[in-house]
């Protein structure tokens, strides 16, 4: 059996994520959506009727971060289709032949390179502390993804913090000696439970 992660919804190889790093593995089950590609929203829709046709269940998100495709109301970009693991192989052969026929559109390019956030890791926050991000949860009223993260150093607090905000890049305008490029930067270190 394949382990999967429900992070990525993807199967991987053990013991943790590539993508996400997560280590809360499990065995895949027949009716997990797994990734089957990723393709031009073109491409995407083709390919949606293409399973819905041969009885294929799909579930798609936005390459570019989940709720883009929510808040536009259209699809934009690339587009990741997820198929139960039951169909997956199927669903494989399908995209295999509707690719390489030979009125096949291009395939999509890479999407661009996006931060993932580490669930279960250790981050550094650029003024010094450490904080391990708990899990993300979503906002009721807005379907905003935020960061539940726990201060690593006295009170061990609980905090969260839109995940937008959280992956951001440091104000360089407000901290220009700031040593990380990121507000919030994986940290591989001892936890010393030092302060800001
Ligand atoms: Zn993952």
């Amino acid at each position: 059996m394949p382990l999967y992660c429900e992070n990525c919804m993807k199967l991987v190889e053990g013991p943790s994520c590539p993508r996400c790093r997560n280590r809360k593995l499990r065995n895949v089950a027949p009716g997990d959506f797994c990734q089957v590609a990723d393709v031009h929203y073109m491409q995407a829709e083709m390919l949606k009727e293409l399973f819905a046709d041969n009885d294929i269940p799909c579930t798609e998100r936005s390459a570019l971060g989940a709720g883009i495709t929510v808040n536009l109301g259209v699809n934009v970009g690339t587009v990741r289709l997820y198929v139960p693991y039951d169909r997956l192989d199927f669903a494989k052969e399908l995209y295999d032949v509707y690719f390489n026929s030979p009125e096949a559109p291009d395939p999509a390019p890479d999407p661009a390179p996006e931060r993932e956030l580490l669930v279960g890791h250790v981050y550094r926050h650029f003024k010094g502390g450490l904080y391990r991000v708990e899990d993300v949860a979503k906002h009721s009223e807005t379907l905003e993804e935020y960061v539940v993260y726990r201060k690593l150093y006295g009170d061990r607090s609980l905090w969260i913090r839109p995940k937008e905000m959280f992956l951001s890049p440091v104000d360089r305008e407000k901290y220009p000696d700031a040593m990380q490029e990121y507000r919030f930067e994986p940290y591989d270190g001892e936890e010393t439970g030092e302060s800001e």
